[in-house]
């Protein structure tokens, strides 16, 4: 069933490649393993997937050390508290979700502490200003950056967000559209530890037209793996 999803999603990320006029290759897929076991993870690998998702620090580390392949990345996508950036922060290629000064603080005290190479990051937005989801107004990343890029061990690799949820993928549109124009301005502020060249958008529902707007990652779960049970 993997296979066959995994086909599928590849298919439309083609198509929505073509329709955008973009090389296939500007575009990653991460495939979101949360709350999936290792099997699953393992099959995806078999079928040529190399970079995994995952939202809680526990579950992402007893993951990372259950599987041996040594040439998985691991990406944390989920809200990430200070007191659990000690055990994280060497096993991840990139952390999609800072979202504060004090959180990207710790994690640049730690990669020097464990004397680790700098840590990829990439600023969480919350693009629709919902009151529920975590993330940065667009407002405050200018200001926020400056002060992260002041940080050692840490690089700035660009923007993630989460869309709102909607039956609709069109209606993200807009949002999708908003993210690459702060992508696009963000990149004039490049020097040492910021280096904007990743977007994060687009997930199952939505991510064709993330696609289409500009997103240079998608994280897609349930269009590879199917329906997540909370059981
Ligand atoms: C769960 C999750 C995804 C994947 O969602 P699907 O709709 O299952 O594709 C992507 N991004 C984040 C941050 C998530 O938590």
């Amino acid at each position: 069933m993997i296979k066959e999803n995994l086909l599928n999603i590849e298919e439309r990320i083609v198509a929505a490649c073509i329709r955008s006029g973009r090389k296939r290759d500007t575009v990653k897929l991460i495939a979101v393993s949360k709350t999936k076991p290792v099997d699953m993870i393992t099959d995806a690998y078999n079928n040529g997937i190399r970079d995994f998702g995952e939202n809680k620090v526990q579950e992402l580390c007893s993951k990372y050390e259950l599987i041996n392949e040594s040439d998985i990345n691991w990406h944390l996508i989920g809200n990430l508290q200070r007191n659990k950036v000690r055990q994280v922060v060497s096993k991840t290629k990139l952390i999609h979700s800072v979202d504060s000064f004090k959180l990207a603080e710790e994690i640049s005290k730690e990669v020097i502490k464990q004397g680790l190479a700098p840590v990829n990051i990439l600023i969480e937005i919350n693009i629709a200003n919902e009151p529920t989801k975590h993330g940065v107004d667009i407002g405050e990343v200018k200001e926020l950056i400056h002060d992260i890029a002041m940080l050692p061990g840490i690089v700035i690799k660009g923007f993630m967000t989460v869309a709102p949820y909607t039956d609709e993928p069109e209606n993200n549109r807009k949002y999708f559209r908003k993210m690459y124009e702060l992508y696009v301005d963000m990149q004039a502020e490049n020097k040492d530890n910021i280096n904007i060249t990743e977007l994060s958008m687009g997930m199952s529902g939505d991510f064709e037209i993330a696609i289409e707007e500009g997103a240079t990652i998608v994280r897609i779960g349930t269009g590879i793996f199917g329906e997540r049970s909370y059981l």
